[in-house]
Parts: C-alpha cells; sequence; structure tokens
C-alpha cells in the first residue's frame, strides 16, 4: 500500500506542518512516510504546495507527487487558479476541501465526479477551538477519517513532539473535523482511467501572469520593477473581506490611511438626492483585487462601517 498527497494552501496556513503531522502520526502507527514541501513566494498568503507519501515499504524516492491519490486543499479560491491539481487526482481518489460552502456548492466548486470530496470549514473549527485561522489541524483530521490513518490518538503525539504546545486544542479541532467532514462519494469511477493532468512542479505557485526577466534588465540593486504588486492579484489570499455600509461612513478615511495594501479607494458614484436631484459624491470602496482581508480597515474606522464577512 503507497498513498501519495498533495497539500496545497496559502504560507501561514500550515499545509507543511499539516504534513508533518500525518507524516510523523503515520510513522507512529507503522508505516513509512515521507513529506516535501515545494515553495513558493515566502510570504504569508502566497500560494504553497506540499507532497506527502505514505507506505507499508519504505519510500526510496523523493520525487514531487504528479498524480496524487488525495489532494487535500486549505482554500476553496484556490480552486481556480490550481485546477491542475484537482485534475491530477487519480479517478477513485479524494479531494479533501477547507470551505464554508455546503457540500453541493462545493461539489460543484470541484466540479468531478469520478472523485470522492470531502468537505469540512475548517476555519470555523480552528476559530472555534484555537481563535486562530489556521485550518491545518481539522484538515488533518478529515484526513485521518476518510483515510482510517493515522490514528487519533497517534496525531495527538505527533501534535506534541512537533508543535509542542497547544496540543489540547489542536487535537479538539482534530477531533471535530473527524467527526463532521462531509463525505461525497464519487459516483463513477473507471479505475483503469489516467488523471486528466498531472501536477508540474513550478507553477503552483505562479497563479499571476508573471515574466521572467533576464540577467541584463537586473539593475545593481539586484532589484526588478514592477514589484510583484501588480503581477499578483493578492485579493485571492482573503478568508474575510471587508464590506462597508457607507450610511455609517463619515469619510474620515482612516481606513485608507491604515490599509497596508493601498486597497481602500475613492470612487465618485451618483446618487439621486430626496427632490430627485442628481449629484455625485465620493465614496470608499475596496480594491478586492488586492484586499488581503487583514481586517485593519474594520479595526480603525470609528463608527463601525466596515464588517469582515467571510468569504471561503
Ligand atoms: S482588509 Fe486589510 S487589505 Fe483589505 S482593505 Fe481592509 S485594511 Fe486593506
Ligand atoms: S474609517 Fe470608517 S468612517 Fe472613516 S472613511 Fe473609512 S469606512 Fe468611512
Amino acid at each position: 500500500m503507497r498513498i501519495e498527497t498533495v497539500w496545497v494552501g496559502r504560507g501561514g496556513q500550515g499545509i507543511v506542518t499539516a504534513t508533518y503531522i500525518i507524516a510523523n502520526a503515520s510513522i507512529i502507527d507503522g508505516f513509512h512516510a515521507i513529506a516535501n514541501p515545494e515553495f513558493g513566494a515566502e510570504r504569508r498568503g502566497a500560494p504553497v504546495k506540499a507532497f506527502l507519501t505514505i507506505s507499508k515499504e519504505p519510500i526510496e524516492d523523493q520525487e514531487p507527487v504528479k498524480t496524487p491519490h488525495v489532494a487535500v486543499v486549505f482554500d476553496d479560491k484556490l480552486l481556480g487558479a490550481m485546477q491542475f491539481v484537482i485534475d491530477a487526482v487519480k479517478p477513485g481518489g479524494y479531494v479533501i476541501l477547507n470551505t464554508g460552502k455546503s457540500p453541493q456548492d462545493a461539489a460543484a466548486l470541484v466540479g468531478r465526479d469520478d472523485v470522492n470530496i470531502v468537505v469540512i470549514d475548517a476555519i470555523a473549527i480552528a476559530r472555534k477551538h484555537l481563535k486562530l485561522d489556521v485550518p491545518n489541524g481539522p484538515l488533518a483530521g478529515a484526513f485521518s477519517k476518510v483515510m482510517g490513518f493515522p490514528s487519533l490518538q497517534s496525531i495527538r503525539e505527533a501534535f506534541e513532539t512537533q508543535l509542542g504546545k497547544a496540543v489540547e486544542e489542536n487535537f479538539a479541532a482534530v477531533k471535530e473535523a473527524y467527526e463532521v467532514a462531509a463525505v461525497i462519494p464519487a459516483k463513477k469511477v473507471d479505475a483503469s482511467a489516467k488523471p486528466k493532468g498531472i501536477i508540474s512542479t513550478t507553477s503552483a505557485f505562479l497563479t499571476g501572469p508573471y515574466e521572467v526577466v533576464g540577467w541584463r534588465e537586473v539593475n545593481k540593486a539586484g532589484a526588478v520593477f514592477p514589484g510583484s504588486s501588480f503581477p499578483y492579484a493578492t485579493g485571492g489570499w482573503r478568508i474575510d473581506k471587508p464590506v462597508i455600509d457607507h450610511s455609517k461612513c463619515i469619510m474620515c478615511r482612516k481606513c485608507w490611511l491604515y490599509c497596508p495594501d493601498d486597497a481602500i479607494i475613492e470612487a465618485w458614484v451618483e446618487r439621486e438626492g430626496p427632490r430627485g436631484r442628481k449629484f455625485r459624491m465620493k465614496m470608499i470602496d475596496f480594491d478586492y483585487q488586492y484586499c488581503k482581508g487583514c481586517g485593519v480597515c474594520a479595526e480603525v474606522c470609528p463608527t463601525g462601517a466596515i464588517q469582515m464577512v467571510r468569504e471561503i
């Protein structure tokens, strides 16, 4: 028995730790395991993927996984950019998806009926037990449930050795996910069919248009312009998005001042007054292409005009 898995998410969501926890727990259960992360931009929020292979036999190769039995997706907004990961899952395999959407909507997003789809609201569980948006523990619990290994007890031991802190909170999150993960079985599986694609090893983190520059374009400072802000639509990194109630906004512009991503904009809008007269006025809006959902604007708004609303 040999199970090959790929875990995709964003820097800060605990992807690499999740693979180490499952690898460690599987080894405690008597398996062999090897976990290899593949990083892109070393930035919180940037897409990350990690490979984890578990086997009854010793694992001698360290190759990246190209056609996994299981894909664990930490953020449903990655499904578009990482469709090639979903396409690469073997027919009859599993896609474990962290999402706040209903199982039916989640299954429609995954878009395959020849794989088992596991739906878990790992963010809600992590917020409940850890007060953090780190969904790795619940996804480890969902993995254990559908694969039948590693055991919950071994996952707990792995938390002790790998993390050494917040063990009880993490384990409570794992257990809850184990209990509530919803499994939508594959409808039709042709076990002899090949996956539609393979996972390329370098493109997983390049989710936006980019240009490879030659050495002649690199200046003495080693910088290449423009920076990554324009090519990378960092708005895809959000869990919550800011939403404004204009009736409460007093246009103090504090949100604009504090936004770390220059994602608050002022837009001219046309409004009709009480006597039917049309006039133009400025209003605060968000550039959702670049808003990372940090929530700073909602924190600093003196009137409570901005609410953070769950998006994934
Ligand atoms: S949530 Fe953060 S990034 Fe988005 S608009 Fe508010 S302050 Fe800017
Ligand atoms: S901080 Fe609040 S009140 Fe001030 S401009 Fe922004 S949304 Fe409006």
